[in-house]
């Protein structure tokens, strides 16, 4: 039998479950395939900086599936819809039995998986799929009565008691070298036309080799103090791993493992930094479950649908100063600006930049949503939809909508002494370290010489805006119960 490997977000050999079982069932040789599909990456506005990071990811796990015997081919299609004709086109050519991928949970990635289903079924080509993406699989995971957890602390409760009874949790090995088919390689493009990224790569080395070697530098050396330490964005304390789970590098079973590894194989206590860390690999489960349970987010929809009647602002002006990182509030700005530069944000500033946009600004955080899309080399939909709607108090489990991170309390509190705000925003650089979190009104002599833009709002206001509206809404939902 011979069976094809259908590369998604998963570019990995280790710990690859439809990896994993093509080798183990496909005796007569794997071939691997990674389709292109510009299409699906423009509709979704997945950033150029990630799709380079792929095809940098390409040119190892081609070298490493060489190693065990597996060629891996490249096509790169106009339209989503010509996937399954794609893949009859190559399976026909090299009179495959069986192909094996892992499951995406969007939507129009859940409908272009059944298609082809269909399409090779009809064929007599079998098609094996398997739940790779998270650590358990979502469906064993949801309440006893079958419905999904809608609140993060009871989600992660009972996924721990699934995960304690699961002893058998372990890695699944780099797949033995199996017999080799005899078809060239693809050639790799190096760049697709229209893709153009501003990052260095150098910042974010691709591969599978690296995203482990960053997993346990960061386990080695952070995981213990990551309570203590990764709130504070100059201390760079984080483990920096979200750009090679989002594209499948690394999986997070193995991220998870070595943790709990670290932590002397204690789940829910030991060191609190790695039961935290763990914490955030559980967060980047739930959200996937509400992915998978309610598909109506992928829509464009709030999880909370009364949410859609907020009168959402519309001011080109006001998105144009938040995306460049100009609106005189130092540490939205500076990290609106690491953002642009790096392609990452840290986790505490996408809370703060994302709730100064959807509440001080009252822009609709869709809009906030799609520039993060634009931008991170960390892209993932449910992760960032998640964060979003969390931040706007739209979401399932979101913060109160009368909660909002204050930036200028927050930059006092995590960047204490000004050190990233002065990195990102070297017009600051001159200001004392209790002026520079707002330097209009502590130092404004200082703040009028030194080309730093002036506040674009007025934070009060803001507050008492997006306070009335919500209430407004809240009132509504009595009236109409
Ligand atoms: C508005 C907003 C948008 C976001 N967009 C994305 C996104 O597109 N892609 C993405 O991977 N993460 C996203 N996050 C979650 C989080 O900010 C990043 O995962 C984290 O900053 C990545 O850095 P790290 O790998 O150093 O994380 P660490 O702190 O080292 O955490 C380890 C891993 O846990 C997971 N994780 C951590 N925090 C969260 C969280 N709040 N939600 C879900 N998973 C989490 C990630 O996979 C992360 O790599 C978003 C958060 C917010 C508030």
């Amino acid at each position: 039998m011979r069976g094809l490997i259908w590369f998604k977000k998963d570019l990995r050999i280790i710990d690859q479950l439809a990896l994993y079982h093509a080798c183990q069932q496909s005796p007569d040789g794997v071939i691997g395939l990674y389709i292109i599909d510009m299409a699906m990456w423009q509709k979704h506005h997945v950033s150029h900086c990630q799709i380079e990071f792929i095809l940098r990811g390409l040119q190892q796990l081609k070298l490493d599936l060489d190693a065990i015997g597996i060629p891996l081919l490249i096509k790169q299609i106009d339209k989503t819809e010509n996937i399954p004709a794609c893949l009859l086109n190559i399976t026909t050519e090299h009179k495959i039995d069986a192909v094996f991928f892992n499951r995406e949970y969007e939507v129009n990635e859940k409908k272009r998986d059944k298609l082809v289903t269909a399409a090779l079924t009809q064929k007599n080509i079998s098609v094996l799929s398997f739940d790779d993406q998270l650590i358990i699989p979502a469906n064993l995971t949801l309440k006893s009565n079958g419905e999904y957890f809608k609140v993060f602390t009871p989600f992660k409760r009972n996924w721990l008691n699934v995960f304690s009874n699961n002893k058998n949790l372990s890695l699944l090995p780099k797949p033995k070298l199996i017999n080799k088919m005899t078809i060239p390689a693809s050639p790799l493009p190096a760049t697709l036309p229209g893709i153009a990224s501003s990052i260095d790569p150098a910042l974010w080395p691709a591969g599978e080799a690296t995203a482990r070697k960053l997993l346990r530098a960061f386990t080695q050396e952070n995981l213990l103090h990551y309570d203590t330490k990764r709130d504070f964005p100059a201390l760079d304390k984080t483990s920096k791993i979200s750009p090679y789970l989002a594209v499948g590098m690394i999986s997070p079973r193995e991220c998870f493992l070595t943790a709990l590894d670290q932590n002397n194989h204690e789940l829910d206590s030991g060191n609190k930094g790695a039961t935290i860390w763990m914490s955030e690999l559980i967060w980047r489960e739930f959200y996937r479950t509400i992915l998978i349970e309610v598909p109506r987010i992928c829509m464009n929809q709030a999880y909370q649908a009364i949410t859609d009647k907020l009168p959402w602002r519309n001011d080109d002006s006001l998105l144009e100063s938040w995306q460049q990182g100009k609106t005189g509030f130092p540490l939205v700005d500076a990290a609106m600006r690491q953002l642009n530069t790096t392609g990452w944000m840290h986790n505490r500033l996408r809370m703060v930049v994302a709730m100064f946009l959807s509440k001080n600004l009252f822009l609709d955080w869709r809009l906030g949503e799609k520039y993060f899309s634009e931008k991170l080399i960390d892209i993932d939909f449910a992760s960032n939809n998640g964060g979003w709607q969390w931040s706007a108090s739209t979401g399932t489990d979101a913060v109160p909508y009368f909660r909002l991170f204050n930036p200028t309390s927050q930059s006092e509190r995590f960047d204490p002494e000004g050190k990233f705000i002065r990195h990102y925003c070297p017009e600051l650089q001159a200001f004392n370290h209790r002026d520079i979190h707002n330097p209009y009104e502590k130092n404004p002599t200082l703040a009028a010489k030194s080309r730093y833009p002036k506040p674009i709002i007025d934070y009060k206001l803001s507050r008492v805006r997006i306070l009335t509206a919500f209430k407004k809404l809240t009132d509504k939902r009595e009236e109409d119960v």
